[in-house]
């Protein structure tokens, strides 16, 4: 078997594992990184493209700002911008209790320093002139934007290497356990190919998966794997700038500007065991009817690719994300439930400040894996 010694061993090459393994680089610390699949190919590299603050849950604002810091360098950092672009976010509303909501939010995400604006439907139609009747308002958020999924964990991975990162990809792990001050951790290809890697700080970063990982150290997240699932059309001129979402998360839309529109909704068969997040036509049905009710433009163009891919979501949809509570030098960083894409930059630069100097000025104790304690305990197995 092939022996390895590091400082820091990182299980998932998504988005977070790449970051962080940058970032880890960036101070000078020796990293390796196992990944079971190829960097970014997961949830990282399937998702949406929504880069936004606009409805973020308020635990997760201060990661979405330092997560802004880290997209607005990337031409510099990554050397692409990954077509990373301001376009604006409006999320929008279809009752009057959905702009009641809406208003709520913006009220509460007023101290965190950004600025959300709520439109009226005459308002927005003045701004925006596509929208279909269904559509009441909405709150406008001009600083978020999008970006493309399939170029950022690959580009976080690349620049990661470059700066001295060991990162293996199909190798999947398999033991993780605790030897005395250091981590154990086996990993091993389809060809049986095993390597053992030993390393001071292990950081779980392996999305949908990740419960296994810290099962073995007896912790669990209330965590269940979803595959929410996505269409692309045909390029159509383009004409709506702005990423869309709407109270209740029921349809997501965007256009890029080589024309494709880009919308999900709905959630096919996920098993974790099977490998294959499946995608069921009856929810692509109905996306694409809520999609046609926002932008009535929509039902134009013509649907060329549907996917999906696994996604941890938490029973309260929060990221688990912090120092485990059983075992010293083990740090937590999954579970983003549908708001990683977003996050992922910002939370390797604060899991890289959290390894190496143990603190961080972000509150994560909201989203510490101790919230699960009572729950996992009573709903073993999932
Ligand atoms: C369809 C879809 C749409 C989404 N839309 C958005 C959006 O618009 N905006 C947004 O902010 N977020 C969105 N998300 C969520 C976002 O994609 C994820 O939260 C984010 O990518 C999570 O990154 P990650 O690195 O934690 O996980 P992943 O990208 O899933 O990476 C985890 C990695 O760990 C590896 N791994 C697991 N177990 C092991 C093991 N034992 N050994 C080795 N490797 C292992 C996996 O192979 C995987 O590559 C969406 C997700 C999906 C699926």
């Amino acid at each position: 078997m092939e022996r390895l010694e590091t400082e820091v061993i990182i299980v998932g090459g998504g988005i977070v594992g790449c970051s962080t393994a940058l970032h880890l680089r960036q101070r000078g610390v020796p990293v390796i990184l196992l990944e079971q699949g190829q960097t970014g190919a997961a949830a990282s590299g399937v998702n949406f493209g929504g880069v936004r603050r606009n409805g973020r849950a308020l635990e997760e604002l201060a990661i979405a700002a330092r997560s802004l810091e880290v997209w607005r360098s990337m031409p510099h950092l990554l050397g692409s911008d990954c077509e990373y672009m301001v376009t604006g976010h409006l999320k929008l509303a279809r009752s009057e209790a959905d702009m009641v909501a809406l208003a709520r939010h913006a009220e509460a995400q007023a101290p965190f320093g950004f600025k959300v604006e709520m439109l009226s439907r005459n308002a927005l139609l003045a701004r925006f002139p596509y929208f279909g009747p269904k559509v009441l308002g909405a709150a406008w958020c001009e600083s978020d934007g999008q970006a493309n999924p399939r170029l950022v964990g690959p580009a976080f991975a690349r620049a990661a290497r470059a700066a001295g990162a060991i990162i293996r990809e199909h190798s999947r792990v398999s033991t993780v356990a605790r030897d005395g001050e250091r981590f154990l951790v086996v990993c091993g290809d389809d060809r049986e190919h095993h390597v053992e890697v030993r390393g001071r700080t292990l950081i779980n970063a392996a999305g949908a998966w990740a419960n296994q990982i810290a099962a073995s150290f007896g912790e669990q997240a209330v965590m269940e794997a979803w595959s929410p699932q996505m269409v692309v059309t045909e390029p159509f001129p383009y004409f709506l700038k702005p990423a869309l979402g709407v109270v209740g998360g029921d349809v997501y839309l965007r256009q890029i500007p080589r024309g494709n529109f880009i919308f999900g909704g709905g959630y096919g068969d996920a098993t974790l065991a099977s490998g294959r997040a499946t995608v069921m036509p009856k929810e692509t049905l109905g996306s694409c009817e809520l999609a046609v009710q926002l932008i009535p433009r929509v039902a134009e163009a013509t649907v060329i690719r549907v996917w999906s891919g696994f996604e941890g979501i938490t029973q309260d949809h929060l990221p688990v994300f912090g120092p485990s509570l059983t075992t010293p030098g083990l740090t937590h960083a999954f579970g983003f439930s549908g708001h990683g894409f977003a996050l992922s930059p910002g939370v390797g630069s604060i899991v890289a400040e959290l390894a190496t100097t143990g603190a961080t000025d972000v509150p994560l104790g909201p989203l510490s894996i101790g919230r699960f304690a009572k729950e996992s305990a009573e709903t073993p197995g999932r």
